[in-house]
This record gives structure tokens, sequence and C-alpha cells, in this order.
């Protein structure tokens, strides 16, 4: 069946960019990317995949976009790291039109399974006050207080794909992603994240020789982050196997921000001082994926060890970096 159509919404972005790569070297060859931005803003624009620019939030857009789909991945949101998604809560929120209107046209188009990428995001606050967190289970989504905004629309939609199985039949499943890094993704500009953010503070530190780094937070708040080569396997897996619930797709190898900092000056060759920001946007102060489940119904979990997801991301955003700005020319990047 490798020339049955797949559709990725979101596949201008970053782990949409990676699905249609995986799929393309898998061998399918009726591949459908569908993105809001103009394609020279696509992460990854590949020849040989139908590439079509459309704002999914419109209905007939998304009718469009499924139309002849036997699958739906739907990647396509409004979103960034803390510093976007806690200044931006109603942009976020907007992404429901999405959502809504990919579920509609999948299902009036005859769409035979659907993806969702939700987010760890809607786990209930509560359970994320210490940064010596209990790993968080599937259920403790509930009772609901999830991420102001973001959070709250991932949590809606994870429920509207359910009750589009419910009373439709709509095949879906729903993965929680838990911060995703690796190359290709955003690295500047206001919506990059943690892994990223950090990378290229490093390089801009070493380039320009001040051997400073400012930090969000006070840098013991703890996270997990997952390789995207995890990521996109874990897609394929849930879509293709029964899991009829939202389930942890994460690494839940947790590490304080200070780690990852240490792990990058490893990578760099290089010790920094560090500034610790208090006020900045720094999320919840510890989340980790607890990976029981997935385990239980797949049989595998992520497991790509940070420090080597780390070392290729890394090596990915300092090209990047000189590529854009030259080699010596720290100064003319914002930090
Ligand atoms: P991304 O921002 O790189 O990709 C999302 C893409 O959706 C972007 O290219 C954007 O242009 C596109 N988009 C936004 N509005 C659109 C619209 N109206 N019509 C069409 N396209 C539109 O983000 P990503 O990291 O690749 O995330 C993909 C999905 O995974 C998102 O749903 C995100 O919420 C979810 N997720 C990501 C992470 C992570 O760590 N990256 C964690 C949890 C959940």
């Amino acid at each position: 069946m490798k020339d049955q159509r797949i559709v990725i919404g979101g596949g201008g972005g970053f782990i949409g960019g990676h699905l249609t790569a995986y799929f393309r070297d898998k061998g399918f060859t009726n591949i459908r990317a569908v993105d809001i931005k103009p394609f020279d803003e696509w992460h990854q624009c590949f020849e040989g995949v139908e590439n079509l620019q459309l704002d999914l939030k419109q209905l007939d857009n998304c009718r469009r976009a499924c139309e002849g789909a036997t699958e739906v991945y739907n990647l396509a949101a409004d979103m960034g790291g803390m510093g976007f998604i806690e200044t931006h809560k109603a942009a976020c929120m907007l992404s429901v039109l999405i959502s809504t209107h990919m579920l509609v046209a999948a299902k009036d188009a005859g769409v035979k399974k659907f993806f969702y990428s939700s987010s760890a995001c809607v786990y209930n606050a509560d359970k994320q006050r210490d940064e010596d967190v209990t790993p968080l289970k599937e259920a403790d989504a509930y009772p609901a207080m999830a991420e102001d905004g973001y959070g709250w629309e991932k949590l809606f939609t994870e429920r509207m794909c359910r009750h589009f199985t419910e009373d439709y039949g709509l095949y879906t499943r729903v993965a929680r992603f838990h911060n995703v890094y690796g190359p290709e993704g955003t690295w500047e500009g206001g919506r990059e994240k943690a892994p990223a953010a950090i990378s290229r503070k490093v390089i801009l530190a070493k380039e320009a020789g001040n051997h400073d780094i400012e930090i969000w937070g006070d840098g013991k708040q703890t996270r997990s982050f997952m390789y995207i080569d995890d990521c996109t396997k874990g897609i394929d897996m849930i879509m293709h196997n029964d899991v009829p619930e939202p389930i942890n797709l994460g690494s839940d190898e947790l590490v304080t921000i200070n780690q990852l900092v240490d792990i990058v000056e490893d990578i760099a060759g290089i010790k920094l001082k560090r500034h610790y920001k208090l006020d900045a946007p720094k999320g919840v102060n510890g989340r980790n994926s607890d990976n029981t489940k997935i385990k239980e119904y797949l049989g595998w979990a992520p497991s790509i060890r940070l420090r080597d997801g780390m070392e290729k991301t890394y090596r990915w955003i300092h090209d990047q970096y000189v590529a854009k700005y030259g080699k010596g020319a720290a100064a003319k990047a914002s930090a």
C-alpha cells in the first residue's frame, strides 16, 4: 500500500518535515504535505511530495488537504517553546479551528486513519510543581488543569478525537509528545525550545568569546527530551497499532536544565558562567514521561540518549549559525 495517499498537516514544520522524510524513506510515493507557510520557510520541502500552501483553519482548505487521503497526520498548530506559548495563549487556542476542521474534513472524505499530535502540556499543573517529579501517567491529565491556552486546546482536541471515533466511527490515534528536539528544528526567533536555545547560546558565547550564558529560570527545573527519530518511529507505531487512547510519546531520561547545559558545554568543549533569569517564562517545575503504557501497547518506548541526540542537534545548529552569520560574526546574532 505504498501508493496510498498520506497527508501531513503542518508538513512544513519541524516534526511534519521529519515525518514526511520518514515515510518517503519507507518508500511511500503519494505523500501530501500541507502548511500555511510559504515554501521557502518550510523546515524541509521535498521533491516528489505534493506540497500545498493552505491555511488549515479554513474548512474548505482542510477538505482540499484531505481529498483522496487514506491516512491523515494532523501536526499543524500555532506553537513554540515556553517563550511563545506563555505569551500567545489566544493564538494557541485558535489552533482548535485547524483541529476541528481537519477532523470534519477527514470524516467526510472517508479517511481511514487520523493521527493527532497532542502534548504533555495537557497534564494537570498540580502534578508538576516539584522538580523531583513523579513521571506523568496518562491518567494524570484529569482532573483537568492543563497548561493555560496551548494545553487546553490539546486536551479539548483529544476529546474531540475520541468522540469522532465514538459517534462517527473515525479511527483516531493521539500521542502526547514530550519535548521533541533534533536537527531541522527552530533554533532562533522566539519559538525555539530549550535544547535549541541552549545550543544557540553556547555557540554564540563560544563565537563571541564572552563565556557567559543566560538561563531561563533557576536551571533546576526538570524535563525529558525526545530525539526526533524516536518521535517519527513512535508516530508510525501508534498509528498502526491498537492504541485506542491518548498515550505518552516521550523520553523518560529526566534532566535538569542545568544538566542539559552541562551536556551542551561538554559537546562544545567549553565552560560558561551561568546567569539565571528568574522572571523568564520557564513552564512547570518538573515534567517527565511515564512510559509504562506505551511499553505495554507497543513493546517499545523512545530510547535515544539525550547526549547522542544533542550531539547531532548541536552540530546542525552550529552549521546553521555559521552559514547565516559567518564564523566569528557572533555580534550580528541575537542572543
Ligand atoms: P512547528 O511549529 O515546527 O510545526 C507546526 C506547523 O504547523 C508549522 O509549520 C506551522 O506553519 C503550521 N501551521 C500553523 N498554523 C497553520 C495553519 N493554519 N494551517 C496550516 N499549517 C499551519 O511545530 P512542531 O514542533 O513540528 O510540532 C508539531 C506538532 O506537535 C504540533 O501540533 C505541536 O503542538 C505538537 N507538539 C510538539 C512538541 C515539540 O516539542 N516540538 C511537543 C508537544 C506537541
